[in-house]
Order: C-alpha cells, then sequence, then structure tokens
C-alpha cells in the first residue's frame, strides 16, 4: 500500500521521523519518502498490510490510515495512493488539451478495487504552480472520469456535501497525484481542542517541529509570546513531564489560551503568565528551553517597532535561558540582529512554509 502524507513545507523530514518511528511500533516493512518526485510538502509512504491477532487468535487487518490519522502530531493529510504521474509540459497547455489529458489518465486507472461503487464520492482537488487550468476544472474534470469509469460497475452517486468517500486530486506544477482522502473534509493540524482562534495562531504541526526542534529533555520549557497557546498545549499533550510556562501580554489571549488548555485537558499542566515578555526575567529566574512564535507585525501590532521588541526580548532571554531556544518569524533581520547582539549563537536555520509565506526558523543557544 502507498499512502501520500502531507504536512507543511519545510518540516517534510520532522514528519518523515515520526512517521518512521510510528511505522516501527506497527512491525511491519515500511519505507518513507520525503518531498515524492520533488512535491514540497509531501511524504510518501510505502508499507505493508498490519495485521494483529484478536483475543480468539484470528489475524485482523489494522487500517494504516486509521493509525496514522489518530497517532501522528505532524501530518495534515493520509490519503491512499491509486496513481501518480508526471505531466511534462502541463503548465503550458491550453485548458481543452491539459484536462484531456488528465481526464484519459483517470479513466486508465482502476478506480474500482478501491471503492464501493454504491458508496456516494466527491472530488476535493488542490492545485499549485502555473497552469491555465483551475482546481474547479480538475475536480470536475477527475470527478467526471471517476463517474464514467464506475458507471461500469454499478451506479455511482456523487455527494459533494458529505460524500462516503473523499477522492483527492492534486496537480503541483507537472506532478498529478490522485488518492483517498482517508482524513477527511478536515486537515488534522486544525486540533479539535481550538475553541479560542486567535488571528495569528500557529499550526499546531509546525508547533510540534518546534518542539522536536529544541529537543526538550523533561526540564523547564517556556513560550513567551503564547497567544492561543498552541506550542503549550501540543507540548502538555505529549505528557511532557516538566513545568510548562506560557507568557502573554494580552489578557483576551491569556484568556483563550486557558479555555483552549481547558478544552485540550491540560490546564492543570501550564502555568499561564499574563506579561510582558520584554520583562521576563521579572516573571522566571530561570528557564531551560524556550520555543516561540514571535509577532510580526503583519496582524497585530505595528512593523516598525519589531527591531526594538526583538532587542528588548533576546536581552532578557539572555538572562534566564539555560538550554537551547526555538524561534519563527518572518523578520530576518531584526531576529538575527537580536540574537546575535545577546551573546546567542544560531545553531540551525530553515524556512517553514505557514499561511502562505515561508518563515525563518532558529535553533539558538
Ligand atoms: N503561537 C501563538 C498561537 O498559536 O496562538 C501565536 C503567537 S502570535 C504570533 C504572537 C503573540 O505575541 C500575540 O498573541 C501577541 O499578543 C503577543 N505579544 C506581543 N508582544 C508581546 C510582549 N511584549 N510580550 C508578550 N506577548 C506579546
Amino acid at each position: 500500500m502507498k499512502f501520500l502524507l502531507t504536512t507543511s513545507q519545510g518540516i517534510e523530514d520532522i514528519a518523515g521521523r515520526e512517521v518512521a518511528s510510528l511505522m516501527e511500533r506497527l512491525g511491519v516493512p515500511f519505507r518513507v519518502e520525503e518531498k515524492p518526485l520533488g512535491v514540497e510538502g509531501r511524504l510518501l509512504l510505502e508499507a505493508d498490510k498490519a495485521y494483529y491477532t484478536d483475543e480468539k487468535g484470528r489475524k485482523r487487518e489494522l487500517s494504516i490510515a486509521t493509525y496514522l490519522n489518530e497517532s501522528s502530531r505532524l501530518l495534515h493529510r493520509v490519503i491512499l495512493e491509486i496513481a501518480s504521474e508526471r505531466f511534462e509540459g502541463i503548465g503550458e497547455e491550453e485548458p481543452e488539451t491539459a484536462l484531456k489529458r488528465i481526464k484519459e489518465f483517470v479513466s486508465s486507472l482502476p478506480i474500482e478495487r478501491f471503492v464501493k461503487v454504491s458508496e456516494s464520492f466527491a472530488v476535493r482537488p488542490f492545485r499549485k504552480g502555473e497552469h491555465k487550468i483551475t482546481s474547479v476544472e480538475i475536480a470536475r474534470t477527475v470527478g467526471e472520469a471517476i463517474f464514467e469509469r464506475l458507471s461500469r460497475f454499478g451506479s455511482p452517486r456523487v455527494n459533494l456535501d458529505h460524500p462516503a468517500v473523499i477522492f483527492r486530486a492534486e496537480l503541483v506544477g507537472e506532478v498529478f497525484f490522485l488518492g483517498i482522502d482517508t482524513t477527511g473534509d478536515s486537515s488534522l493540524h486544525k486540533r479539535p481542542w481550538r475553541v479560542y482562534n486567535h488571528p495569528a495562531h500557529l499550526k499546531a504541526s509546525i508547533a510540534n517541529a518546534l518542539i522536536e526542534l529544541v529537543e526538550p529533555d523533561g526540564r523547564s520549557f517556556i513560550d513567551p509570546f503564547c497567544g492561543s497557546g498552541t506550542i503549550l498545549i501540543e507540548l502538555a499533550l505529549r505528557g511532557y513531564e516538566g513545568r510548562i510556562i506560557g507568557l502573554e501580554k494580552y489578557r483576551k489571549h491569556i484568556r483563550g489560551a486557558e479555555m483552549n488548555a481547558l478544552a485540550a485537558g491540560v490546564l492543570d499542566r501550564i502555568e499561564f503568565i499574563h506579561g510582558d515578555a520584554t520583562k521576563l526575567s521579572q516573571y522566571v529566574e530561570s528557564v531551560d528551553f524556550a520555543v516561540s512564535n514571535l509577532p510580526y507585525g503583519l496582524k497585530i501590532g505595528r512593523k516598525s517597532m519589531i527591531p526594538r521588541l526583538y532587542m528588548a526580548f533576546f536581552g532578557e532571554l539572555s538572562k534566564v535561558l539555560e538550554k537551547r531556544g526555538v524561534f519563527i518569524t518572518t523578520e530576518k533581520k531584526a531576529i538575527e540582529k537580536a540574537i546575535t547582539e545577546n551573546g546567542f549563537k544560531i545553531k540551525h536555520h530553515r524556512l517553514i512554509g505557514h499561511g502562505g509565506l515561508m518563515v525563518h526558523t532558529y535553533v539558538v543557544e
């Protein structure tokens, strides 16, 4: 079986390690490939079928898709692959030619082996890159091809609002992919605990990638710009045993973070402090790990105040941080200046895709 797994751009390696560790626990042979066919934010998992023995000694199949949907903290979607293909030159092709090519390809696929013909279905498209066709056209064309193919075997039904089966058709550059989306319409990064929606909240998948990058060892951990608490809640949900602290300047967000932590069942694990990160040493004497999605000045506040804010914050951080910090921001110049002028060293840098931007991520010591 092959699965296309989706996540944020720039964290494929971290998601790959998570998937490998989850698969090792199942004990089935598997292979994980990052960025299959060069597509970012994607992983390809090839695995044998997984089985367990029930109480009567019978061998039963265990759904790898369900297992990954339930256990992964870094994936967005788990899609059972039907086919993937490189369509060279599709970006320049006129809509009629491009759509005809997609339709012929999908019509040739043994869709009937993957679904029951009587189950209602819908096609959800995803398109990225330069094309003369739209995602709506892709969905319609793929939907027609599936419908015609399944009509040979029975009476297929389309249900766009509440389908029993969701096909996912992706065209990313020249790479076309078709699969069955086992995750459903809501991506896994949209956590059910999010009862308070902060305007600049971090995707939970990225929060987990930042936690992996800081490598916390069970000692104290702070997010000094915690907003709605995403990083801290995800850390607590991993069963972290050390002290977890959140600092936030606005009362509205700190209350929201508390409500999110309550919904997640981890309110008693996190100390939320209403305070200013540029006075960090007034609230904590020392802390081992700090991870934060810094204010960018895009959605909240003014951009011109960012360099001063970062300088003051890293100055305070240098008084209390014992081990490592991980910070994510669009403001490369301001953060690099604040990091180096306050005596920290950049140990690692990478770009992560978030909200349509490639955001700079730093591990500092
Ligand atoms: N990671 C958070 C989440 O998922 O909800 C979002 C963090 S948001 C990018 C940055 C947060 O920093 C905002 O909630 C903002 O109110 C807060 N903030 C801005 N200046 C601050 C300061 N001086 N001290 C503490 N928090 C501050």
